[in-house]
């Protein structure tokens, strides 16, 4: 496998392998991967000829300074994990080379930016519109793979792309979970056993959620279900439990008899830690 920590060498490699045609998949991350992560490499292997996965923790989409300094950094191990499952190239830049200069360009995604995560994490999908440019640009993917664990950053990264022409697919990857039910996050390994046992109960509570939504089609009865369900654990402190429409977030008021897709989205703190998660479903 490559490893580049510099742009300029990096196109160059990419340059060449564009005159011999090659199609490039791009799973970009912040690092400390697991099985979620290579879930997404692995698609990208089976759709492209050469995949290059990024890892780098980008200091811009943290809101929080004692998350992003928390945050797990585990390169030498990452490096072995892309090895061993024949990842072509990692990109594995420095804060120097990706802002030589503070960014002085806003993003504004409008409603879709306005709730959840975007509600509760001032500034994020801000930096997470300009580092996945600046990506975009060094590496002009022919497609990039993105987890439906981070639904919201999806539709942000969907807009960003259509409304500025980047010339990419966008594929979106199901979420890998532990056997509790546990989404698979590079944050679970600031959690001891007993807070993943807790935090499982997170999709529960989706699940609890999806189930009433199927028997009595009343979204605002299900959330107070779902929200009943995590009150009983003292020791999760929840953000948001939100029924949405799937396409733009926004709150769903009804459930129609038509297919319409629903996400049914959580976010939650335990020990510290704050964890995402979600469903989507129709009914
Ligand atoms: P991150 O390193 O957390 O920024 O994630 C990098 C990419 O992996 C993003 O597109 C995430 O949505 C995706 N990802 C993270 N966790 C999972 C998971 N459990 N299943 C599938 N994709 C995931």
């Amino acid at each position: 496998m490559l490893i580049f920590k510099e742009i300029k060498p990096f196109q160059q490699w990419l340059g060449n392998q564009r005159k011999n045609e090659k199609s490039i998949g791009f799973v970009p991350t912040m690092g400390a991967l697991h099985e979620g992560h290579l879930s997404l490499i692995r698609k990208a292997q089976e759709e492209n000829d050469l995949v290059v996965c990024s890892v780098y923790v980008n200091p811009t989409q943290f809101n929080n300074a004692e998350d992003l300094a928390k945050y797990p950094r585990l390169l030498e191990k990452d490096s072995l994990l892309l090895e061993e499952i024949a990842c072509d190239v990692l990109f594995a830049p420095t804060d120097t080379e990706m802002y030589p200069q503070k960014p002085s360009i806003q993003f504004d995604f409008g409603s879709l930016e306005k709730v959840m995560e975007g509600a509760y994490r001032a500034g994020h999908f801000n930096g997470v519109g300009i580092i996945v440019s600046k990506l975009f640009h060094i590496v002009s993917p022919d497609k990039a793979y993105f987890g439906q664990k981070d639904l919201q950053q999806f539709l942000i990264i969907k807009k960003l792309v259509e409304d500025l022409f980047f010339n990419v697919n966008l594929v979106l990857c199901p979420i890998a979970r532990e056997e509790s039910g546990l989404a698979m996050s590079s944050r679970n390994q600031r959690l001891n056993e007993e807070q993943k046992q807790l935090a499982s109960h997170l999709f529960k509570a989706l699940q609890i959620v999806q189930e009433h939504l199927k028997l009595h089609k009343n979204p605002s009865l299900a959330e107070q279900a779902g929200k009943k369900y995590i009150a009983d654990f003292q020791n999760i402190t929840l953000e948001y439990l939100e029924i949405t429409k799937a396409d733009s977030l926004q709150k769903l008021s009804e459930v129609k008899t038509t297919t319409e897709e629903v996400a049914l989205c959580i976010a939650a703190i335990i020990g510290g830690v704050r964890l995402i998660d979600n469903i989507l479903c129709d009914f």
